[in-house]
């Protein structure tokens, strides 16, 4: 049996639970949790706001543990090695997508916490291929946000060739936001913050911002007009998108991360006019999660943590539903 904490209907207070795993399958290994970072999709998921959650709902998508047992076929990882697992924990591994190396945009692909029961437990299972080895010089108690947070705001650099002369904005100083602005930094970028919280103003310049503006000032908009050649929004909130795109540059993209309910409602003639791109993404590939952790093991790039014991994790949510996270709230195991 599995010991986890469960909700039992959406928006529940999680509660003890315990399941039956069932035979390890083949390529499968499963992991001892050590720690487990809580991103906001473990709220939208936990209050069932994109109606894809099944109860009992074991959340958690950040997790580090070491491998406690392996399947017949696994060969990548070794018992007792220390392991990240993001958002995804399995893919189909067959379809074109796979092959190319784009996991993530798996049809097939399943996350960690629909259909499955996530890190929020003493032990959490996934395909071999979907975990990856803590690199040398990455402190485990807070990687686990690199899983999904990190590799949510690493990836866009990567498959958009951001260059290291890009002006680069970042929407929303949160648990993605604020590791959004250490990478662009260190990718060598000018980094602009956008937040809405003027106290956060001050660490974000610390952590990587050249700037920062008001997310939700026309004014302050305005001054940045034409400027940017990436924005990346984090934000799960509706903002004035057209103002945004008029902080584009000719050929710059508005990249979405964050999960944004409410329908987009953009004019089209400022993306034909300047050329301007509205994109989005989910997650990272496997080989894409190495590279960041390689990235953020050689630049000392790090999320901004705050612990919890696994038995406050209803306390732990409730700081994360409050946007009173430092920058993202981590449950880890007390004697690790
Ligand atoms: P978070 O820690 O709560 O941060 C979100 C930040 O957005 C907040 O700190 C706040 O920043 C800003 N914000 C929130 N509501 C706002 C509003 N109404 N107006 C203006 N700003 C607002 O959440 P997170 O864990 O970083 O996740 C952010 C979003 O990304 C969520 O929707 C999550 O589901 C999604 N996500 C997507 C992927 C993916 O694969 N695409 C992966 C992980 C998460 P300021 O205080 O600076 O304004
Ligand atoms: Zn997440």
């Amino acid at each position: 049996m599995i010991k986890a904490y469960a909700a039992m209907s959406p928006g529940a207070k999680l509660e003890p639970f315990e399941f039956e795993p069932g035979a390890l399958g083949k390529d499968e290994v499963e992991l001892n949790v050590e720690s487990c970072g809580i991103c906001h999709s473990d709220l939208s998921m936990l209050n069932n706001d994109w109606g894809i959650t099944q109860y009992p709902f074991v959340g958690g998508h950040e997790v580090i543990g070491t491998v406690a047992a392996i399947g017949d076929n696994v060969t990548s990882v070794e018992i007792g090695q220390r392991v990240g697992l993001g958002w995804h924990s399995a893919y189909c591994n067959n379809c074109k997508t796979c092959q190319s190396g784009d996991q993530n945009l798996c049809t097939g692909a399943q996350p960690t916490i629909a259909g499955r029961h996530g890190g929020f437990a003493e032990q959490v299972r996934a395909q071999a291929i979907a975990v990856v080895a803590l690199p040398k010089g990455i402190n485990p108690d807070s990687a686990g946000p690199l899983f999904c947070g990190g590799i949510t705001v690493f990836n866009p650099l990567v498959q958009f060739d951001v260059k290291s002369t890009d002006k680069v904005a970042v929407i929303g100083i949160g648990g993605l936001g604020h590791i959004a602005l250490q990478f662009l930094n260190a990718w060598g970028c000018e980094v602009t913050a956008f937040t809405s919280s003027e106290h956060k103003k001050a660490e974000a310049l610390e952590m990587g911002a050249h700037k920062v503006l008001n997310s939700r000032s026309s004014n302050e908009l305005e001054t940045a007009n034409n400027y940017f050649d990436f924005i990346i929004s984090t934000v799960n909130g509706k903002l004035d998108w057209n103002a945004y795109l008029s902080t584009l540059a000719p050929k710059g993209r508005l990249h979405f991360v964050g999960a944004t309910l409410e329908p987009l409602d953009i004019g089209v003639f400022s993306l034909i006019g300047g050329q301007r791109s509205v994109s989005g993404s989910p997650v990272g590939s496997p080989a894409t999660i190495q590279q960041m952790l390689e990235f953020a093991a050689l630049h000392e790039i790090e999320p901004v943590t705050e612990f919890f014991s696994f038995d406050q994790i209803n306390e732990a949510i409730e700081r994360l539903r409050e946007g009173k996270a430092h920058y993202r709230v981590v449950l880890k195991k007390a004697d690790n």
